[in-house]
């Protein structure tokens, strides 16, 4: 046991979205981390084509694999718009490893892009959780907020315009009349 557990780059961790499988040791780009296996179902077979769970990993029209096992960690992968790994899918093998697109350090959570017929299904209803989505709306709301309190700055600017106007003109005509009584003429 040990010794498959140190060699494993992952471990299950929770994540913001329940749990999540996250490197343990540094994942070079391009590297087979991680096999999703499971009972290959045929859709042929009625009793297979009925099985329904979140866990399913569709090869092709025919094949799938049902992923819902538990010894298969990487069902613990959550999706993300802008992944660090892929899922390599060998229908011919009914095979799929998941595969690192970028480098990965200890401590990343691996994700990859579920696809958009998921996404659609899925995620958009609810609105999707991944960091990177998360992100753009975090910009929009800054944005927002931004925009905000420029319209509220420029109402207040007006504001100060016109009180400093009227405080302008009173010392302009202040200055004229003590320039007039005060002034070089008074004196001259
Ligand atoms: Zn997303």
């Amino acid at each position: 046991m040990p010794a498959i557990a140190s060699s494993k780059s992952y471990r299950v961790g929770r994540s913001k979205t329940g749990l999540g499988l996250f490197a343990t040791k540094p994942i070079k780009k391009g590297t087979r981390i991680i096999r999703y296996f499971g009972p290959i179902l045929d859709s042929r077979i009625p009793a297979h084509d009925e099985i329904e769970n979140k866990y399913l990993f569709e090869l092709n029209g025919r094949w799938t694999i049902d992923g819902s096992v538990r010894k298969n960690l990487a069902r613990y992968i959550n999706h993300s718009c802008r992944p660090n790994a892929e899922s390599d899918v060998r229908p011919r093998e009914r095979k799929v490893f998941i595969r690192a697109i970028k480098n990965i350090e200890p401590g990343d959570e691996i994700n990859y892009d579920y696809g958009t017929d998921y996404f659609k299904a899925y995620l958009k209803p609810i609105g999707c959780k991944c960091e990177s989505c998360e992100k753009k709306r975090k910009k929009l709301r800054a944005e927002a907020r931004a925009e905000a309190a420029k319209v509220k700055a420029r109402k207040a600017k007006k504001v100060v315009a016109k009180g400093s106007k009227s405080k302008a003109a009173k010392k302009k005509k202040l200055n004229g009349h003590a320039v007039a009584k005060v002034g070089g003429r008074a004196r001259a």
